[in-house]
């Protein structure tokens, strides 16, 4: 974190404060992790602090410390209004824009409080009074250990905050796979395990609780992978009724992508997973190499992300998002094929 990034926030923080924590929409384990580690960190401080989430969040990361705090916008929007208003600092964690929370947006542009962003996405908007900002971070809850550390308070760690945001590093990272994982991420992880992190308990909880359905739902989506050997893609489609036929729950579908991007030679994977409650097709998109999928869901699907792993949306039905899709592919030829 940049000196004059500390000392805005050092002055934001000389005195106890009434803090709001928000994480984006759809929340994953380094929004949750982060948020809850933050808020930890800020309450052994003296600080009054809430965690905010737009809407609800995945049933493997609900054994989380604190979890049982968090405020739900969708749920209890007038706690939340009410909590916006009172607040004096707001930080929002793990995402660059406000659009990124949803309806909650609107709540968080009519706060007299000042804003601290931490986040790690590309082209970070400029809304806050102290902005950390660092695309090359594999996590905001790895940034959230800087944060602590350049405010020089890595002794206020306590096996709550370690748990939180080993989390989310874990999870941001694929388990420490991807090329976002630097000698630091480790080095910050090891602290973590240090303060009360154990590896294996955060790895069971997270991915070692998995529903029969879910399981099932796996199986129709790698039915469904569709490879595009030409042009080193590949992508699955889930229909609202492959969903509706697996009792599906938020998360159910996290991490399938991966399977379509772990095929030899694929560089592009894609999820279309139809939501016919918000009349959209969620597309998540993962790549290899220098093929920016952030460029790539920015300019085609109103989405945004990083360079390997961004997300966006289409507003079209199903078989005419894919049909696009597949038209627009062919482009991309040249950077697909030399991705790597
Ligand atoms: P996922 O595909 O796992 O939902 O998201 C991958 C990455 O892209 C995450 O960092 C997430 O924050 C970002 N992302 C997902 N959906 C959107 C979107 O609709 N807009 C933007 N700007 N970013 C997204
Ligand atoms: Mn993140």
């Amino acid at each position: 974190m940049k000196k004059d990034t500390t000392q805005i926030v050092e002055k934001l923080l000389a005195s106890p404060q009434e803090i709001v924590i928000v994480g984006h929409k759809n929340p994953d384990g380094d929004a949750v992790g982060s948020c809850l580690g933050l808020s930890f960190f800020l309450k052994s401080l003296g600080h009054n602090t809430t965690v905010v989430m737009p809407n609800d969040f995945p049933d493997f990361l609900k054994w989380l410390p604190g979890v049982e705090e968090i405020i739900i916008y969708e749920k209890d929007r007038e706690t939340t209004a009410d909590l916006v208003k009172t607040a004096n600092v707001v930080f929002t964690l793990d995402f660059n824009s406000l659009d990124r929370v949803g309806e909650l947006q609107t709540v968080l542009e009519n706060t007299a409080a000042k804003f601290v962003m931490i986040d790690h996405h590309q082209q970070p908007a400029d809304y806050a009074a102290a902005t950390y900002s660092d695309v090359k971070m594999s996590s905001t809850s790895e940034m959230v250990y800087h944060f602590i550390d350049a405010l020089g308070k890595t002794e206020k760690l306590s096996k709550e905050i370690a748990v939180n945001l080993y989390t989310g590093i874990m999870t941001d990272t694929g388990s420490f796979r991807f090329s976002s994982t630097s000698p630091t991420t480790h080095r910050v992880a090891a602290k973590l395990i240090e303060a009360g992190a154990e590896s294996a308990t955060v790895n069971q909880n997270v991915y070692d609780t998995n529903s029969p359905e879910r399981m099932k739902l796996l199986g129709v989506a790698l039915n469904n992978l569709v490879i595009l050997p030409e042009l080193h893609t590949a992508y699955i489609t889930l229909t609202q009724k492959d969903l509706d036929d697996h009792n599906f729950k938020k998360g159910d579908t996290e991490g399938f992508v991966n399977y379509a991007l772990s095929v030899k030679g694929i560089n592009f994977a894609v999820i279309f997973i139809e939501n016919k409650q918000e009349s959209i097709v969620k597309i998540s998109f993962r790549s290899k190499g220098h093929f920016s999928v952030n460029d790539f869901a920015r300019n085609h699907y109103s989405g945004g992300g990083h360079i390997n792993a961004a997300g966006g949306k289409s507003s079209q039905d199903l078989n005419k998002t894919i049909n696009e899709f597949i038209s627009i592919l062919p482009r991309y030829k040249n950077e697909l094929t030399n991705a790597l």
